[in-house]
């Protein structure tokens, strides 16, 4: 092979490793095309070959990662055929076109949709132009017949002309169903083509508008016979520019010699030429609309092209928009600086300029982050005017509890006990999240609690996500709370009125439970989902302990709470989140932050190790294993794909069982095994029955094995630092020194500089903090948003528009709770349409 083509392979190959995120290069695949371009020509390769490949890539960096993969395997392809001479096609992936490049012109036109709004810079170059401006239409005139009835935006999208059944089929896999879909479907991204230059300005890489018009135009077959190429010269009276075209034939029939065009794209270079290889354009006798302007960029789908989906909601938005009623109070969007609602939606869809895009999505955002909280903040208010019993035990009973307690609890812990007492004795029922780092001792928490409830007479249950943690937690509760009938010491239980309830409880068992808690004479029971799926019932569940509550949904937690009537509810978490994160998507709920570790805790020496230093890692291991101690190895995959070459824990386990600690049994645990199957590996390894556990992410879940004194992370480039953090948590329970060692997949990649954060400290909230800005929220909510609709333009991590947002929206809650006031009679309807109420429990 040709050293060019050589060269090219190996950066495929990278970026098939990487997964196609245009990381292969620094800078973007399209960054070695200049000198590829030489070495192309010193290698002799053919001119159509050179030209595929620059076209290509240089739209590679602004495609999905998806459509990247297509297009890589496609030029490889026809880079292959044409080097044996060969005859095979070169087809651009379907449905990745940006503008009007591969696509024939839409059905849908400008004819039968007059367009009033023009962008200040169109109208500008159509002053000189004399052409008539179509008359402004009314709404009912611009879909088609009118005839919405009294639907409004609600209207199917058949409606508009131009759109048949057919076509309102594709549309509504992209959950496009009626007008007020298509008006709040954002765009994926813009193609900032506002920057306008005559000819003798352009400059090498950048992404500009140029106006001129089409001196000549063909259109030649490459040698393969599949293959076109469509070149055209434009002239603006400065210099002239090449335009290319890669097998779009159509676009010579579409220009003509003397006509005035503008087109956009990125200044490329050939020959030592400047031009731009497949750009979007715009007749200049029409309005320009993939041109000129910030374009929007549309998630698309099969049957539907990027320009006919952008005219279809261009031409609509601008009429429809003005259909809207802003239902924020102009007190409202005063106070916060806000857009107007349909200036917005116009803006968002179609730009003026980059800066009202800006106040358009802050517009949209605010309005997200606001409608959540508004519900949330009702949601609150409908709980605490709800009635519940009251449990107060006098405090001398109280400090009796502490006492006998093997640690003295934390200034937090003390902090969050007093907060559920008073919850407890308040008369409304207890909504409560615990949030406090790993290792930060909730479980006592809730402990106490339950003996508050437990030792006034009514039941508690505590329920957590595997059997494993349900386990643990039964034994610290007979530990802390219950003493042997037999005994005479003075624990407020015994160990009778304390149950354990899982899947695999033995049936007599089970049933035996049942009875109790039927009969009153168990007062705690603690269980995994088999809480709700068991039909147990209980005599009086007066408070329901839900831990780590991201793990289940809505509906588990609510189903728990409906064995009880209005019980107190408690529910943890160890994933922390920035303050006025938390208030906005927990704000339903009070909330106790659990930030101050019981004393004594020891620092885990953490290090980050290069690929080639994973020797020093298995020494320690071993090391630590000829100690008594134990290991976790995480992995990111379970099993390795092909061509990956990320370590996955199959292969992994196999290969360390076998070269690196063969006297040794390793477990393997992944989310692929049975839940009893995940079960009995975490037993096996919580009583040392294996020195080492090799896992995937699955290990996270606040397991207690405080023998373990080594964690263990391969590719930790690929997680986030919560999560790392979580994995840190698994080890340095004991009173052993313990060690994190995180070893990313490649060395000196600039992406591992965030994980010495890990180093630096080990503070969940400051780690989770930095997460949030990195990375985005990803999954902090869990289930937490399912009661509302997504959030589309906000984005978590913003906090300033959150504080912003929940500012405003407290102001109108406090004002009118539930919106009952006329000029909340919009708000009140838009809020109702967001929440899918009914559904949405508080927790
Ligand atoms: P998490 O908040 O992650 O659920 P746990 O409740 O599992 O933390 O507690 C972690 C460990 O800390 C347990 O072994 C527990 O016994 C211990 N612990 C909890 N509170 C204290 C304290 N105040 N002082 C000392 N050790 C404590
Ligand atoms: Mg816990």
């Amino acid at each position: 092979m040709q050293p060019s083509l050589e060269k090219l392979h190996k950066y495929f190959n990278l970026e098939a490793k990487r997964r196609y995120d245009n990381h292969a290069v620094v800078g973007g695949l399209d960054k070695i095309l200049q000198a590829w371009e030489s070495d192309a020509r010193a290698d002799n390769l053919p001119e159509e070959m050179i030209r595929a490949v620059i076209s290509t890539l240089d739209k590679y960096p602004s495609q999905q990662p998806e459509e990247r993969v297509q297009t890589l395997k496609d030029l490889w392809q026809f880079i292959q055929t044409g080097r044996k001479g060969g005859v095979r096609p070169f087809q651009p992936a379907p449905n990745k076109s940006e503008a009007n490049s591969s696509v024939p012109p839409p059905a849908v036109t400008r004819k039968q949709f007059p367009e009033p709004h023009q962008t200040r810079k169109t109208r500008e170059i159509l002053r000189h132009e004399s052409l008539p401006v179509p008359p402004s239409r009314s709404f009912k005139k611009i879909i088609g017949t009118g005839d919405t009835g009294n639907l409004g935006l609600n209207a199917p999208l058949t409606v508009i002309q131009g759109i048949g059944p057919q076509i309102a089929k594709t549309l509504e896999t992209l959950g496009l169903h009626n007008l007020r879909d298509l008006l709040y479907y954002f765009p994926r991204r813009y193609n900032d083509y506002s920057s306008l230059k005559p000819i003798n300005r352009l400059v090498y890489g950048e992404v500009v508008t140029v106006i001129g018009t089409i001196q000549n135009v063909s259109t030649r077959q490459l040698p393969d016979r599949h293959l076109s190429l469509t070149e055209a010269i434009l002239g603006d009276g400065t210099g002239s520019l090449r335009l290319t075209w890669f097998n779009q034939p159509w676009i010579a029939n579409q220009l003509r010699p003397g006509m005035p065009i503008s087109v956009s794209g990125k200044i490329n270079q050939y020959l030592g030429r400047l031009m731009i290889s497949n750009p979007a354009w715009d007749p200049i006798a029409q309005e320009q609309i993939n041109t000129n302007r910030i374009v929007p960029v549309y998630r698309l789908t099969a049957g539907i092209s990027q320009q006919r989906l952008g005219n279809i909601i261009k031409q609509f938005v601008s009429y429809g928009a003005l259909q809207v009623d802003d239902y924020l109070p102009s007190t409202t969007r005063q106070a916060a600086n806000l857009m107007g609602l349909s200036q917005a939606l116009v803006q968002a869809h179609s730009p003026d300029s980059a800066e009202q895009l800006k106040a358009a999505c802050e517009r949209l955002a605010f309005d997200e982050i606001f409608m959540l909280q508004l519900g949330v903040l009702q949601q609150k208010l409908d709980w605490q005017s709800a009635v519940a019993k009251t449990y107060t035990m006098p405090e001398e009973w109280y400090q009796n509890q502490l006492s006998r307690l093997p640690y003295q609890l934390t200034g937090a812990q003390l902090k969050t006990m007093d907060e559920i007492r008073t919850d407890l004795a308040s008369g409304h029922p207890m909504n409560r999240l615990i949030q406090g780092d790993v290792g930060s001792g909730k479980t006592v928490v809730a402990a106490l609690a339950m003996s508050i409830i437990a030792c006034s007479g009514a039941q508690a249950a505590f329920m957590a996500p595997t059997s494993i943690l349900a386990e643990q937690h039964y034994r610290t509760l007979l530990r802390l709370l219950a003493a042997n009938p037999e005994d005479n010491s003075e624990q407020p239980l015994d160990t009778t009125q304390i149950k354990l309830l899982l899947g695999d409880t033995p049936e007599a068992e089970k049933e035996t439970i049942r009875e109790g808690l039927a009969d009153g004479t168990i007062k705690i029971v603690v269980g995994t989902h088999a809480l709700i799926e068991d039909p147990i019932s209980f005599s009086h569940l007066q408070l329901v302990v839900v831990d780590e509550q991201h793990r289940f949904g809505v509906e588990q937690r609510a189903a728990l709470r409906l064995k009880g009537e209005n019980p107190h509810l408690l529910v943890m978490t160890a994933t922390p989140i920035p303050r006025s994160l938390a208030l906005t998507v927990y704000g339903d709920l009070d909330l106790s932050v659990m930030d101050e570790m019981p004393a004594g805790r020891q620092i885990i020496e953490t290090h980050i190790l290069y690929p080639s230093e994973r020797e020093r890692a298995y020494s320690l291991i071993k090391s630590e294993v000829n100690q008594g101690h134990q290991a976790f190895i995480i992995y990111p995959l379970i099993e390795q794909g092909e061509n990956e070459e990320v370590p996955a824990a199959v292969e992994e386990h196999a290969r360390m069982q076998k070269e690196i600690f063969p006297h040794l049994q390793i477990g393997l645990l992944h989310g692929r095994l049975k839940p009893e199957e995940k079960d009995e590996v975490m037993k096996r390894f919580r009583d040392n029955q294996n020195a080492v556990l090799v896992s995937t992410s699955v290990v996270e879940v606040g397991v207690d094995v405080p023998n373990a004194t080594v964690m263990l992370v391969e590719g930790a480039n690929r997680f986030g630092l919560a999560q790392l953090h979580q994995f840190r948590g698994r080890v340095g329970r004991g009173d052993a020194k313990s060690y994190c060692l995180l070893i990313p997949e490649n060395e000196g990649a600039a992406e591992n500089e965030r994980l010495y954060a890990m180093a630096e400290t080990n503070d969940g909230f400051v780690l989770a903090q930095k997460d949030l800005e990195q990375r985005g929220p990803g999954d902090f909510l869990g289930t937490r948003q399912s009661g509302f609709a997504e959030l589309e333009m906000a984005t978590l991590s913003d906090i300033r528009l959150i504080e912003k947002a929940r500012v405003q929206a407290q102001a109108i809650f406090n004002l009118d709770p539930y919106l009952v006031q006329p000029e909340h009679e919009q708000l009140a309807i838009k809020l109702k349409e967001l929440w899918r109420k009914g559904k949405g429990d508080v927790s």
